[in-house]
This record gives C-alpha cells, structure tokens and sequence, in this order.
C-alpha cells in the first residue's frame, strides 16, 4: 500500500528501528525490493533520484513504482530523493510520489529554508511528506556535520517531517573508514524530541556504527551505491554465464532480481533489528 514517511517513521524512531530507502533506476530493482517488503513483513521507501526527473525516465518509472506499491501488502513510501528545484517538486508530486525530498543543504541556509518550506508545504496540500537536510553529505570530502544549533533552527524554520544529517556518512563508496559522530547525533536527536532523523551515505557504513545511530535518532537509512552495484555485479555474473548465448531478457533478469532482493531483505532486517 502506498503510504508517506508520517504514518511510518515516527514509529519507528519509538521503537529504535530504521526503514531502509533504497534508489531504484528500474523495474527489475524495484520487484526486488517490494519482494524483500513483503518477504520480511516489513514496510520500505523507494526512491527516484532528480536527475530522472530531468528526463521521461522520472514519470515512467513513478508509474511502475506505484502499480507495485499499490499491490504490496506492506506499507510504501514513494519519494523523491535529493530534490533540488520547486519545479521537482511539482513533477514527482504530479506523477503520484507520496514523498519529497528538498536538498538545499549546499545552499545558503535562507535559501535553503525557503526552498524546502516550499516543499514541505507543497507536499501537505497533496497529503504527502517532505524530507529536508541541514549540514551536508558529500559525495567526496566536502562533508560540512550538522551542528545541533543549525538542526533545531532548521526543523522550527521549516517543520520538515524528516531530517536529514551529516554525521560522518558520505555517498558513494568510502575511500577510508568513515569516522561517525554517534554523540552528534545523539545530541541532535534529543534537541529535536521525536523527529525523524535521516542517515545519507548508508552504504558500506560499518554495522556497529548503524546500529548506535539507529539507538540515537536515525529512523531512515538510504541505500543507493551498495543495491545498484549489487545489481551490476550481478548482471555481468549472469551475463559471463551466458557466455555470448542468448536468453530473452525478463528470464535474463530474473536470477539478478533474486540477488537484488536478497541484499534488500538483508539490509530491511538489519535496520529493523529483526
Ligand atoms: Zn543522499
């Protein structure tokens, strides 16, 4: 079923579990992780990055997202991840994502308080839910960590239904073990009371250094580069077993679904602390 951050993450920040998001680029990733949902009786967010909006593949794929949250038996976020002008907004809220993400955290913060006012308020007409972010994940080593002052300015700013740190994560593989701020975060948690935290850069994060942000505020986990890549791995495993036959594609896919939804069912478990 279909259904936004609001009736699934303040629970869980109670019962100190995550939900895992996962980024999906296409249909075989995405049957992967309504299979893992539902395997784990477990609900789950999607996400569709903002440069897909950029192009066609944005609506399309909100279409085959949504005929698959709608026939899921477990709750599904669909959100927007990592929004980046109003107009985004507007197109993914058009094309039936239950949720938003504005990230105006390299912007400067009057700027990006009134972006994602805007999208926290766009998202509330259509009753769907709105993600912001304060500080700054990188891809690289530009990581700027939330303070505790600019987190409890931003969330009274702009009443996010999610919030977005930098403690220590940054996307994309890590170079280096990464150095995680569990007492930041700790102390952000308890300066914001029930809200939702959210951990960028999930993949390739140490177990143990997961489980204490989960103890201290973290509710929603992003996966992009370790699920993707678990898909590319998989394919060209198939794809040098196949050794230049041919095999029609759906059938093609459907041992690397299998691998996708494997590595989603373990990530769910783990985040739920099953
Ligand atoms: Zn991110």
């Amino acid at each position: 079923m279909l259904t936004t951050l609001n009736e699934i993450l303040p629970q869980a920040r109670k019962e100190k579990r995550a939900v895992a998001a996962f980024n999906v680029a296409n249909y075989e990733c995405a049957l992967a992780v309504i299979r893992a949902a539902e395997g784990e009786r477990l609900p789950v967010i999607m996400q569709l990055f903002q440069r897909m909006f950029r192009s066609e593949k944005g609506g399309d794929l909100a279409g085959t997202l949504l005929r698959l949250a709608h026939r899921c038996s477990m709750p599904v976020v669909l959100q927007l991840d990592h929004g980046a002008e109003a107009w985004q907004i507007r197109e993914a809220l058009a094309a039936g994502m239950s949720s938003v993400m504005l990230d105006g955290s390299m912007k400067p913060y009057e700027e990006n308080v009134s972006l994602t006012s805007y999208a926290v308020r766009t998202a509330h007409m259509v009753g769907a839910s709105c993600e912001g972010e304060i500080g700054h994940v990188a891809m690289g080593d530009d990581n700027a960590l939330t303070s505790v002052e600019d987190a409890v300015r931003f969330y009274s700013d702009t009443k996010v239904d999610a919030l977005a740190i930098s403690v220590g994560t940054v996307h994309g593989f890590y170079k280096a073990a990464p150095k995680i701020d569990v007492a930041r975060c700790r102390a952000i948690a308890e300066a914001l009371g029930g809200v939702p935290l959210v951990l960028h850069g999930g993949s390739g994060t140490p177990p143990a250094d997961i489980v204490a942000l989960i103890e201290n505020g973290i509710s929603k986990i992003n996966i992009a580069t370790e699920f993707m890549d678990t898909f590319l791995k998989s394919t060209q495993r198939n794809l040098e077993a196949l050794s230049g036959g041919f095999k029609a594609v759906d059938l093609f896919n459907d041992p690397v679904v299998d691998d996708c939804a494997a590595y989603a069912a373990k990530l769910l478990r783990f985040f739920a602390r099953k």
